[in-house]
């Protein structure tokens, strides 16, 4: 692969751009080299600026569950932008991705769009604190729910690359109400609980994706459930990258429990910035203008976006999408782990739905400590061989890759070859 062109665009974007990236965890710190300039994507794949070529498993960090372009949302963007960009006014199609929100998710009788997961986060937080009139969160290692201060510290995989702790710029007081817990580990929510009588809500992604994709063991979201109820906290479930990821619904469905207050973004906007929250009746009767929990946006449930939204949820509900992708991720993961052993690698390889991270350790991972002992020397080898196949995959070994209905047999091909390459160069 020639990489002349990528390389030029990141000494000129260099210039007048932080890193030549408008969010850090597309800079290559952790693997090394210079980020890629994308010129165009179809389907499955992405070209860059050189003119190479990749299956893609990137999907923008998550929401292009549908491939590039997908022809349905061009369609029906391209009519809608014929009606102007932004009214600052209601539109109908509001309603519409309303309502398939809100069908597809337990206890949510309302929801409010916003403009990106991290917003959506941010507006849970302050409506948690408002309903129970309480101010601690708990959050658990390795979980990253958007940029807001309170929520970054032990904040995964854009924290761990950049090998910070947190963020400068956040004062102790912004966290000193965020209260650390351990992924999996029910007893240390219990002990914070014990301890603290300020508790407004517990965060959690329900299968974590921001340390590579971890899921939660047998009932501890069940266990999270009970504890929250018993005492007064609201259990607010961040589905922002596992909503509409293995079924038309969320983790939540998947795993039997229901969140007090649920955070949508990714695949909800299908391409385009999009977020959500939303809770029954009762909770979201505090937010303005119906109560006094005030949260605002200029472009939120801009009709571009809504448009696309609509478009990717309806594909999703009535094409069988999901058994498609979670037969290409059950196949990748077989292939992956039948190929590691063959070249004598160690890997712990986890799925949920079209999500799949490999990890470079013999060891289960199932919290943040476990996916940060992995191999990331190894990751880093991994990563550039299969870039220079052609399979273009997030520079961090703490993201999970995503693969959308327009990734088939063809393309699980490519995709095996230069897996097994890159293992025989690793052994
Ligand atoms: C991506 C993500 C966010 C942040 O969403 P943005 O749209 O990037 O602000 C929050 N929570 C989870 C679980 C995410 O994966």
């Amino acid at each position: 692969m020639r990489y002349k062109k990528s390389k030029e665009l990141f000494v000129k974007g260099s210039k007048h751009m932080v890193g030549a990236v408008n969010s850090p965890v597309r800079a290559f710190n952790t693997v090394g080299g210079n980020p890629i300039f994308i010129e165009k994507g179809k389907g499955a794949y992405l070209t860059d600026v050189d003119g190479n070529k990749y299956v893609d498993y990137v999907l923008s960090y998550g929401p292009m569950l549908l491939g590039h372009a997908n022809e349905q949302v061009k369609t029906e963007v391209k009519l809608a932008l014929e009606d102007s960009f932004s009214f600052g006014a209601s539109t109908e199609k509001e309603i519409e991705l309303a309502e398939l929100i809100c069908s597809a998710f337990p206890n949510m009788d309302k929801v409010r769009m916003v403009n990106s997961g991290t917003e959506a986060v941010m507006s849970a937080i302050r409506l948690a604190r408002a309903y129970t009139g309480k101010n601690q969160i708990i959050k658990f290692a390795g979980c990253y729910h958007g940029h807001a201060d309170m929520l970054l510290v032990a904040a995964g995989s854009g924290l761990v690359t950049g090998s910070l702790p947190g963020s400068k710029g956040v004062p102790k007081d912004t966290v000193s109400n965020t209260l650390i817990a351990n992924f999996n580990d029910i007893e240390s929510v219990k002990k914070i609980i014990s301890n603290n009588n300020n508790i407004a809500g517990i965060i959690v992604e329900p299968v974590a994706g921001n340390m590579g994709c971890v899921l939660p063991k047998d009932d501890f979201l069940v266990e999270l459930r009970k504890i929250a109820s018993e005492n007064g906290i609201l259990l607010i479930i961040d589905e922002v990258m596992t909503g509409f990821r293995d079924s038309f619904g969320g983790a939540q469905k998947a795993f039997g429990v229901e969140a007090d207050i649920t955070c949508l973004g990714k695949v909800i906007g299908g391409g385009f910035p999009v977020g959500a929250y939303g809770a029954r009746e009762e909770i979201m009767q505090m937010v303005a203008p119906l109560g006094d929990m005030y949260q605002a946006g200029t472009l939120s449930g801009n009709p571009i976006a809504m448009t696309a939204g609509i478009s990717m949820l309806k594909q999703l509900k009535e094409e069988n999408v999901y058994e498609k992708t979670n037969q290409y991720v059950n196949k990748l993961s077989n292939f992956m782990l039948d190929s590691a052993k063959k070249h004598h690698i160690d890997i712990t390889v986890n799925t949920f739905g079209s999500m799949i991270t490999p990890f470079f350790t013999s060891q289960p991972v199932t919290n943040f400590d476990e996916a940060k002992a992995s191999d990331q020397t190894k990751f880093t080898k991994f990563f550039w061989s299969l870039m220079n196949n052609g399979i273009y995959i997030a520079p961090s070994p703490f993201e999970a890759w995503f693969v959308s209905s327009k990734h088939g047999n063809k393309e699980l091909d490519l995709t095996y070859k230069a897996i097994d390459k890159a293992f025989s160069g690793l052994s």
